[in-house]
């Protein structure tokens, strides 16, 4: 199998369509090698026949960009990973802090034999990378990097990941994958709502969204009036956008009559970067009329392309080919069982510049499956339930702001912005939840009353705590360009 793929592999994506039929169709009957020679014989055919435009015209339909990667069994899956952990391994062990981390694990590129194997590697963290800031980490010589990305730097110091032009194009290839899982063709017009520059949400959907042939519009984040202008002159059919913004955006297009089902020709919104809820989700669906898929992605993985939910939005499929994924407790660092929720650690199989082994994403998460009905068998992860740090200690309770947002989203009357403020009043630590109107009745005392002892209780419900629940009217709460700012730590003694 793996010297066929390497014998017979064509970028071209026709052939690799083809390619993935001789593959999942013929190895039924019999031995693939044996067909290796009909397979060459019948693609000069194709090649020459008018059978290709056929061919062509099947694959506009296609659901797979890369259906040699896409469409592989969970053992096809498993084999490619240990191929390029391997090589990974190997990679990082010409650099000179990987090698010093190997010997105090005790091992060598050699120890990796099996998949299993790579849980003898030690893991790097975001520290590792502060600590060897900016490029300390590179596994190649300057000269051959073509690009650097830096993170937000939403938690601390910036980080620095490194790329070399194959990088960047392996990138643009995962982003184009998640972009035409979605449904997105070449005659799409893909706005870009992110900050472009440093941030990789802007460059990375970029490149993705140009290697797919897409007409993209670099809007670049902010100004929600030329947003819309742009949506409504270029027939914008896809938008990326983080979740509060899409908020924010439909609040403008209601403030400017803008009826995104009638006056717009969107059909696909993709909603990542930040924590979001399945109930934020739906109530963006609604208000845009459209579905919203899940993005996942970090710099430190190069960006967005990293997971992305398919038509089934059941979760993300992580692209094992990049990557190989484990969920670990972030206490003992041992594997959690399928199903259990413990933290995301990320390897990566195709980086030259600075490839990560066991990278701690501090994002939490579980496993939901292995199998799809959409036919791709790359592991599906539930939707971020927050970073650990992101993790709120209120006299002893632990809490995400995504369980608050949860509950707050089940109420028709509120809107989508929410502030959660934390203070230390009479040495005890409170929480104070703001959160916007949908409709202005702030003269209906009573409704209002009722509303927020509600909402109280369906907090309390949830977090086991009482929070002082503020309705504030719509716009009044801050809106970020970027990722939202859901909480405001103010306690004098943290915990
Ligand atoms: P920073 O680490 O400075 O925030 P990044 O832009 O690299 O910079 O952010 C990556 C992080 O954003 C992820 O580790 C995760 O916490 C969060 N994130 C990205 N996409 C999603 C998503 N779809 N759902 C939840 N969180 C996400
Ligand atoms: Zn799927």
């Amino acid at each position: 199998m793996a010297n066929f793929s390497k014998k017979y592999y064509f970028n071209d994506k026709y052939y690799n369509w083809f390619y993935y039929l001789c593959t999942t169709k013929m190895k039924k009957c019999t031995s693939l090698d044996g067909h290796i020679s009909t397979f060459c014989f019948v693609k000069r055919i194709i090649w020459k026949s008018n059978f290709c435009i056929n061919l062509n015209k099947m694959l506009d339909k296609s659901e797979y960009l890369h259906p040699d990667k896409e469409c592989l069994s969970r053992q096809e899956i498993e084999a490619l990973q240990l191929e390029r952990l391997k090589a990974t391994v190997k990679h990082c062990y010409t650099n000179e802090v990987y090698k010093k981390k190997f010997a105090e694990a005790g091992i060598t590129p050699d120890d990796i034999k099996t998949l299993d194997d790579v849980r003898k590697l030690p893991f790097t963290t975001k520290q590792d990378l502060r600590d060897n800031y900016p490029f300390g980490l590179a596994c190649v010589p300057l000269s051959k990097c073509t690009r650097l990305h830096s993170s937000s730097g939403t938690t601390g110091n910036p980080t620095v990941i490194l790329h070399t032009q194959k990088d960047i194009d392996e990138w643009a290839n995962a982003v184009a994958r998640c972009l035409h899982m979605v449904g997105l063709r070449p005659d799409d017009v893909f706005q870009n709502s992110s900050g472009y520059g440093m941030f990789t949400g802007g460059l990375g959907f970029q490149l993705g969204a140009e290697r797919l042939g897409a007409l993209t519009v670099p809007a670049a984040a902010g100004n929600s009036l030329r947003q819309i202008k742009f949506i409504k002159d270029f027939g914008t059919t896809a938008i990326h956008a983080v979740p509060s913004y899409v908020t924010r955006l439909h609040e403008v297009m209601v403030e400017q009559g803008v009826d995104p089902r009638r006056d717009t020709k969107l059909k696909v919104l993709v909603i990542g970067a930040e924590p979001h809820s399945e109930e934020q989700r739906k109530r963006i669906e609604k208000m845009m009329g459209v579905k919203a898929y899940n993005s996942f992605g970090m710099s430190e993985m190069c960006g967005p392309g990293v997971a992305f939910e398919c038509k089934e939005q059941n979760g993300l499929h992580f692209w094992e080919d990049y990557y190989i994924v484990e969920i670990v407790d972030p206490e003992t660092l041992e594997p959690v069982p399928d199903g259990e929720i413990g933290e995301l650690v990320l390897t990566t199989l195709n980086r030259e510049a600075m490839p990560l082994l066991r990278y701690r994403t501090r994002d939490l998460t579980r496993v939901l499956g292995r199998t799809c009905p959409c036919g791709r068998n790359h592991v599906r992860l539930d939707r971020m339930k927050g970073r650990s740090d992101d993790m709120m200690v209120l006299r002893g309770v632990n809490i995400f702001p995504i369980q608050i947002e949860k509950i707050l989203m089940q109420f028709k009357e509120l809107a989508s912005n929410y502030l959660i403020t934390l203070t230390t009043d009479a040495d005890n630590d409170n929480m104070t939840v703001e959160v916007e109107l949908e409709e202005l009745f702030t003269d209906d005392y009573q409704r209002l009353q009722k509303l927020q002892k509600d909402v109280t209780r369906a907090l309390k419900d949830e977090i086991l705590l009482t929070p002082h629940v503020k309705l504030v009217p719509k716009g009044t709460l801050p809106v970020s360009e970027g990722k939202a700012v859901r909480v405001v730590d103010k306690r004098t003694v943290y915990q």
